[in-house]
């Protein structure tokens, strides 16, 4: 597969509230970002995997606006063993802090297209 057949997928896979990720059949390197190649042993034999969607937070940095509002950004680790930044949704600040759970959840961003954003688990 090449590059834009890989993201591809995965908007297909995103739109079906599934979260890809990509496993090189080479040398069992995970990854999540898309690439036709494997950054660890440069081999093309790769697979999108799905991922359970559950996973704990490895950093998250709180960015608050000039009207209050606030975003979180995280670090996901994915039990998969891959890491992925996303928005964390969450109405209870406190409960966003490293090593939490969380699960993914997903909202349409752009009209026909969702993306993936975590929520913590209690
Ligand atoms: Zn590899």
């Amino acid at each position: 597969m090449n590059l834009n057949e890989i993201i591809q997928t995965y908007y297909e896979y995103f739109n079906k509230e599934k979260l890809p990720y990509i496993k090189c059949t080479n040398c069992g390197y995970v990854f999540y970002y898309p690439r036709a190649i494997c950054p660890k042993c440069l081999s093309k034999k790769l697979s999108i995997m799905e991922s359970k969607g559950e996973g704990e937070i490895y950093s998250e940095t709180k960015f608050v606006n000039e009207k209050g509002q606030v975003t979180i950004i995280g670090l996901i680790r994915l039990e998969e063993g891959f890491m992925i930044y996303a928005n964390i949704l969450t109405n209870r600040l406190e409960d966003v802090s490293i090593n939490k759970k969380v699960k993914v959840k997903f909202k349409e961003v752009i009209k026909g297209q969702k993306f993936p954003f975590f929520t913590t688990i209690s």
